[in-house]
């Protein structure tokens, strides 16, 4: 209808009402925060005293709050009434990959698509300075190993690695190449890493370590690191890839992003060199040589010499044995370090912000940010545990620059 010719809806009759900007965008903010706390609307209806029928309509934008409603959810939701009423467009967001997504919890991935939007749209309201995305590509066929074994050497050379460089730190190595790396709890059980895009800014979300049974740790460095590598490899692989239909399609695009972490990690050509320099037998004890210089697990270094052609089926199948008898499926010799991201934390720091003043710019609680920075050792649930216990003795995993123990 137009009814600016009857001035009824004037712009300046407008800016005289309190301003609720868009009610569809307050509705995905307000879904948005609750779907992060891991509310059902039920649940954010007792908190609210909104009837969960206009909870389901609120977030749908077809219920406008009044100011003290706005101002009950907010407290629920632990932000403050302008976040929810700001105006402003919505982010678009791809669907995650996720690793074995089908039996991922529903309402976990929603949580992390959720806080992953948060956190982007915190990024972009802050200002804060992204680095130019470096990430190439794949424009090759999907199915040829050798494609990706190819790209997986472009992508290390735009991470800024020498052909026959360590990965020191592959958290950071994914950041120089303009991902956001962000921290993740456990809740995804299995799955360890996550990744999409959401206005186009590619982002990885990657486990903490967390304690489980026994003093151990999860998931452990060597498995976060390849996790980061595994996602590193959907965000460019899969870019334009529609999502698979079939169990089998699933497995291919699984098979892909390992096919590119394993090269992305472990380069062919000189881990066979340093196996050459070990012996050239591949045994568990030369494997847990080169797992100490390239941080991969034994596991995978047989998944990868298998991928190279170096051993057959009835040799790797002799190794895995070999890892299961020790018991080394629950916990491998030879530690790697975690690590930890730090993009987003310095670029707090330049906007002068610290987690307080960051969560008040954005009128959020200080813990949904505090959440994209903590990459410290969760020992939640774990009170139990016997005095002295200290989980975390990490060798120091040196960055690449100075990291060459066998190569020199
Ligand atoms: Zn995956």
């Amino acid at each position: 209808m137009n009814t600016a010719r009857t001035g009824l809806t004037k712009p300046h009759d407008a800016e005289k009402e309190t301003v609720i900007s868009d009610p569809a965008d307050t509705g995905q903010r307000i879904q948005r925060l609750r779907l992060i706390n891991a509310l059902s609307q039920a649940q954010l209806s007792e908190a609210t005293a909104v009837a969960t029928g206009l909870v389901s309509m609120m977030e749908h934008g077809r219920y406008g709050l009044d100011s003290e409603s706005l101002q009950r959810v907010s407290d629920s939701l632990g932000c403050a009434p302008e976040y929810l009423a700001r105006p402003g467009r919505q982010p678009i967001t791809t669907r995650p990959w996720l690793r074995a997504y089908a039996d991922a919890s529903k309402k976990a991935v929603d949580r992390y698509v959720a806080d992953t939007e948060l956190a982007v749209e915190a990024v972009e309201s802050l200002r804060l300075k992204r680095l130019p995305e470096l990430l190439p590509t794949f424009d090759d066929d999907l199915n040829d190993d050798h494609a990706i074994e190819e790209f997986a050497t472009d992508v290390r050379s735009a991470a800024g690695l020498q052909s026959d460089d360590v990965v020191g730190n592959c958290i950071r190595r994914a950041e120089r190449l303009g991902v956001v790396v962000l921290p993740m709890d456990d809740e995804l059980g299995r799955h360890l890493g996550l990744s999409m895009r959401v206005d186009g800014t590619p982002v990885i979300r990657a486990s903490r370590p967390h304690l489980v049974q026994d003093g151990l740790v999860s998931p452990s460095g060597d498995r976060q690191r390849f996790t980061v590598a595994h996602e590193l490899g959907h965000l460019a692989l899969h870019a334009t890839t529609p999502p698979p239909t079939t169990a089998q399609q699933a497995r291919l695009v699984e098979q892909q992003a390992h096919r590119f972490a394993g090269a992305f990690l472990t380069p062919a050509e000189p881990l066979l060199s340093d196996l050459d320099r070990l012996g050239g037998r591949v045994t568990l004890s030369t494997l847990s040589s080169l797992k100490e210089i390239w941080g991969v697990a034994i596991k995978m270094l047989v998944v990868r010499l298998r991928q190279i052609g170096l051993i057959d089926d009835q040799h790797a199948r002799s190794l895995y044995k070999q890892i299961s008898a020790r018991k080394w499926n629950t916990s491998e010799p030879v530690a790697v370090s975690h690590e930890k991201a730090v993009w987003l934390e310095q670029a707090l720091s330049r906007a002068q912000h610290d987690e307080h003043s960051a969560a008040d710019a954005l009128g959020l609680d200080v813990r949904y940010v505090r959440t994209w920075l903590n990459w410290d050792l969760d020992t939640s649930g774990h009170d139990d545990l016997p005095d002295g216990v200290v989980p975390m003795r990490r060798k120091r995993h040196k960055d690449a620059s100075t990291r060459q123990p066998v190569r020199r």
